[in-house]
């Protein structure tokens, strides 16, 4: 049985991530145990007021005046000094913890991209792209957020209590068991409010990934969107999905809080409670003598400071929970299986300028759907081959698996007679090109956008290339130039002359095999022609897999794979597919029908396509 993307499963596990994104915090231990530190430093320093406060009553309450001076200053200058350090602590660990924070933030975002470019792109194509930015923003923010913020301020939110509590001891260790009567309430409060806390979470981010991937959709789709928008409704299917998707968000946030309140309420009341158990039995202490009044002040003060960092400890731990998911969801990432390389193989042999692209026996799966079955054929050195038959035959998927964009599930892809898994992924990407049907161009000018495939090309060569891709005099004409920006996502240019862009960026990048997503399939008729020259221009000399969607582009193509239902019905030049292949003919009839169809009263008719190259 074919495995395909199946086998992707197999490798990322959370806990490895885990451990994985703790390697990454790891070379910051030090600052990070530091940052803690002066956290539980201030903790201890708002502590000292308190502690001073009962040795200065003690001193001047020992007899009718203060019995050692000098004690009560030196108090009050401790006092002083810890109202001080205390300010001073927090500003350095907060200083320190923020360093840290955005190293870890810079470390991940590093290892998040070198990783995405070694993932194979069926990775990207299987993944809404709002997801992964939900990922690569909002959630590797969380972790700044957790080593910035939160880790200090939980550490000493969890060591205040127990100093409190070390410090009442001190004073009467029966007062600091009679503080633990919060304990029953504030333990009850807690798992009221944690009752199925850990799925909710979960459903939590995956509304939040959902209004991620409608909003990109939502904004992506923008053109459809205002030219389906249903008066007064939201604005198409894509607007009242997202709207849904908020909406769910709300009415899930607001049900989890309703669940959460009640639960958190006794949490806080019950942490806040300590002095009520502190006070009678102090009373009771005090009338039987054996407790000062000013042993009794401190420790109910003491008891009194026991809540607040008790109510902040629940909140670091569900933000806590929050950084797992994120971790999580990092994890996946960073772990998600690369393609393995073979170490040995037989060295790729060009035939002239060209390599030869031959399936042998190719089987593949979509997540267990079958999609390929032992498809065989080959496309000739420097030649045209031509992908044809019905939607959903397995055109596209074999011709991205060319460029390793997922791995076969059985049989091979061979390059010049060598398997593509043994040919190293950075050389495989130079000898491979892709022009989808509508290519899309990146934020920069047009000149950075055509050297992508060759960063070192002179302007001379990328005009060479922009010549021959008939756009040098669309460029040439821009204010300025070849360095004139394109716009986000190449907004300033048509799709044909984005079309012939990135026919120019593939000419300059001169890799011998080109995969051709019917790259005309959008274009008006004058941008066709163009393009029909510039891809003339491309192909010469190069082993050219073309998908075509329009049979007549292909008819003079040097061989015609005939897909249907996964497998191969049939291959040949186009004469020899009419006379043999009746699924070829009848494709061929019923395009042939589609042409002939005009809008009433028009002359236009579409042009053949790859004609010109024969
Ligand atoms: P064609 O290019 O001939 O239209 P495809 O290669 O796109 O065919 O699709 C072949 C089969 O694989 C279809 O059933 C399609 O639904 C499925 N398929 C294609 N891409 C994906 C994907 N990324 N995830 C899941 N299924 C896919």
């Amino acid at each position: 049985m074919a495995t395909g993307r199946n086998a992707e499963k197999r490798g990322g596990g959370t806990a490895h991530g885990r451990n994985r994104l703790l390697r990454l915090a790891h070379g910051h231990g030090m600052a990070l145990s530091a940052a803690c530190g002066l956290s539980v430093a201030a903790a201890l320093c708002g502590l000292v007021p308190f502690w001073g406060v009962y040795e200065i009553l003690q001193a001047t309450t020992d007899g009718d005046g203060p019995s050692d001076p000098h004690a009560v200053l030196g108090w009050a200058a401790a006092v002083a000094a810890a109202l001080i350090g205390r300010h001073l602590c927090a500003a350095l660990s907060t200083g320190l913890a923020h360093r840290v924070g955005f190293d870890i933030l810079h470390a991940v975002r590093a290892a998040l991209i070198a990783k995405t470019q070694r993932l194979p792109l069926g990775f990207f194509l299987d993944r809404p792209v709002g997801r992964l930015s939900h990922v690569f923003q909002e959630q590797v923010e969380i972790l700044e957020l957790f080593f910035s913020h939160q880790l200090p301020d939980m550490v000493a939110a969890l060591m205040a209590p127990l100093l409190c509590l070390t410090l009442m001891a001190l004073i009467d260790w029966r007062l600091a068991v009679a503080a633990l009567g919060i304990l029953p309430l504030a333990w009850a409060g807690n798992a009221w409010m944690m009752r199925g806390h850990g799925p909710r979470i979960g459903a939590y981010f995956g509304l939040i990934r959902t209004i991620n991937a409608e909003a990109v959709q939502f904004i992506q789709g923008m053109e459809l969107v205002r030219s389906f928008t249903v008066r007064g409704g939201a604005g198409g299917g894509l607007g009242g999905r997202l709207v849904d998707a908020i909406e769910a968000f709300r009415r899930f946030a607001l049900e989890w809080q309703t669940r959460w309140l009640p639960g958190w309420s006794l949490y806080a009341v019950g942490a806040g409670t300590a002095p009520l158990f502190v006070a009678p039995l102090g009373l009771w202490l005090h009338g039987r003598g054996e407790l000062e009044a000013p042993a009794f002040l401190a420790a109910l003060l003491l008891s009194g400071l026991l809540g607040p960092p008790l109510q902040k400890v629940t909140i670091y731990g569900e933000l806590y929970q929050r950084v797992r998911k994120a971790e999580e969801a990092i994890s996946a990432i960073l772990d998600a299986p690369e393609p393995p390389v073979a170490v040995s193989g037989s060295e790729p042999v060009r035939e002239g300028r060209a390599f030869a692209v031959a399936f042998d026996a190719v089987s593949f799966d979509h997540g267990g759907k079958p999609a390929l079955r032992e498809v065989s054929f080959t496309a000739p050195a420097g030649g045209i081959t031509a992908l044809v038959g019905p939607s959903g035959a397995g055109k596209s998927t074999a011709a991205h698996l060319v460029g390793r964009f997922w791995d076969v599930g059985e049989g091979a892809i061979r390059i010049g007679g060598a398997d593509i898994r043994t040919i190293p992924p950075e050389r495989l990407k130079a000898m491979v090109s892709f022009v989808f049907q509508d290519s899309t161009l990146f934020n920069g000018s047009v000149l950075d956008n055509l050297r992508m495939g060759r960063p070192d090309a002179d302007r001379e060569t990328v005009a060479a290339a922009a010549r021959a891709a008939r756009c040098h005099d669309l460029i040439a004409a821009l204010p300025e130039g070849y360095d004139t920006p394109v716009g986000e996502g190449g907004a300033r240019f048509s799709g044909g002359e984005r079309q012939r862009i990135a026919i120019a960026r593939a000419i300059l990048k001169d890799a011998p095999i080109l995969i051709l997503d019917e790259p005309t399939a959008f274009a008006d008729a004058e941008n066709e022609a163009l393009i029909q020259e510039a891809l003339s221009g491309l192909m010469a000399g190069r082993t050219a897999i073309v998908i075509a969607h329009r049979l007549d582009s292909v008819r003079h193509a040097d061989r015609i794979v005939v897909m249907e239902d996964g497998r191969v019905a049939a291959a040949g030049r186009h004469d020899d597919l009419m006379a043999a292949c009746p699924l070829y003919r009848d494709l061929t009839d019923r395009q042939a029908e589609v042409l002939r169809w005009r809008l009433p009263g028009t002359q236009s008719d579409v042009r053949s396509g790859f004609e010109q190259e024969a």
